[in-house]
């Protein structure tokens, strides 16, 4: 099969011929019709996790059942699904919970070193972070990565879902639970920030605050449900959320860049009780220095508060069918989150694009 892949880290794409093993055991073998280009796989290709060359990168997957492991119950052929990169075993607590992302038994999901490898690349076992590799023509993927969801919905868009729409909606819903009335703000408006934008729509947020340098992004952001936009590189943002809101400030702040000054000026613009978010992945070592003044600072006395988002605190299996319904509802907007579909050829170029921040996604499809 036609796949892409690096042969060292921060190094361009190879696209070229790789060989995928059939499915044993709850794994899947999936038709890849649409995949996205995400940030995360920047991360991934660019720095050290200790994954070795050659290297498969890709998660944000859709496409069909072609091919089920002997032990498979949950998925049948032909079954249009969503892949997650969240890896959870489905029998521990966390897991019996639904906190899915809490699981820590992921690496069930992958085969043992002992087994054939899922694919491999001139007889070479190739890396598969979160045991993914989506940037191929077909993927071998663990049941428990995967969710069936409506038919109609176009592969292209379905791709977002997994990761994209689900981090950025499920932090509004699952992680800051808005209630309506609430206001919010979203420091950010790329692929994630937006979907946090279009749920605290959803969730009839009085005021949602879209926060970003680029003017393109923020009439995106108006578009997704944005009620007021600021533009940080002319106006001090903190200061201009406290304008907007009279004073007070807003009950959510959601980080969705992973920078630390854009950590702090979400804290400097809470209300009381008033939380902000971390949504955006930060650099490694990043620590945050946070003004605990008992006497003078707003923290303890105004009892804000700052948490952690991983992946939307999402349970994929429930939330991903419940936004692919969203979207056939015209609730959900995933056609304007795609700025442009591109062949595997083309993913470099694709790539270059999503660096340079001036789109939401690129999808590239089969
Ligand atoms: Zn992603
Ligand atoms: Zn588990």
């Amino acid at each position: 099969m036609k796949a892409a892949y690096l042969s060292e880290i921060a190094s361009p794409f190879i696209v070229g011929d790789a060989v995928i093993d059939a499915p044993i055991g709850r794994e899947v073998l999936v038709d890849v019709k649409a995949v996205g280009l995400c940030h995360s796989d920047v991360h991934l290709g660019e720095n050290d996790f200790g994954f070795s060359a050659p290297i498969m990168l890709g998660h944000e997957v859709a496409g069909v059942v072609a091919e089920i492991g002997p032990d498979v119950a949950g998925l049948q052929v032909g079954d249009h699904v969503v892949a997650c990169l969240i890896t959870s075993c489905g029998h521990c607590n966390a897991c019996a919970r639904g906190y899915l992302n809490a699981c820590r038994n992921g690496r069930e999901l992958y085969r043992a070193r002992t087994e054939n490898p899922r694919v491999s690349i001139n007889g070479e076992a190739v890396s598969t972070p979160a045991g993914m590799a989506g940037f191929a023509e077909q993927a071998l993927i663990h049941e428990n990565q995967l969710v069936a969801i409506d038919k109609s919905v176009p592969f292209d868009r379905a791709a977002l879902l997994g990761c994209g729409v689900l981090t950025g909606a499920g932090a509004i819903s699952n992680s800051a639970r808005v209630r309506s009335g609430e206001t919010v703000a979203v420091i950010g408006c790329g692929g994630v920030g937006l979907n946090a934008i279009q749920m605290a729509r959803i969730t009839s947020a009085e005021r949602i605050i879209a926060v970003d340098l680029q003017p393109g992004k923020l009439e995106l952001a108006r578009d997704f449900g944005a009620t007021d936009v600021i533009h940080a590189g002319e106006v001090d943002p903190v200061a201009a959320v406290k304008e907007i809101t009279g004073g007070l400030g807003v009950d959510h702040a959601l980080e969705v860049i992973g920078l630390v000054p854009t950590v702090e000026q979400a804290l400097g613009m809470l209300t009381t009780h008033g939380t902000a978010y971390l949504v955006g992945i930060q650099r490694p070592g990043a620590t945050l220095d946070l003004n605990i003044d008992g006497v003078g600072g707003p923290f303890l006395q105004r009892e804000h508060g700052v948490r952690g988002v991983w992946m939307g605190s999402s349970n994929f299996r429930v939330d991903v069918p419940k936004l692919a319904e969203l979207y056939l509802q015209g609730r959900l907007k995933l056609d304007e989150l795609v700025s442009r579909t591109i062949s595997l050829a083309d993913i470099n170029t694709g790539f270059d694009e999503l660096k340079t921040g001036t789109v939401a996604r690129n999808v590239i499809a089969f």
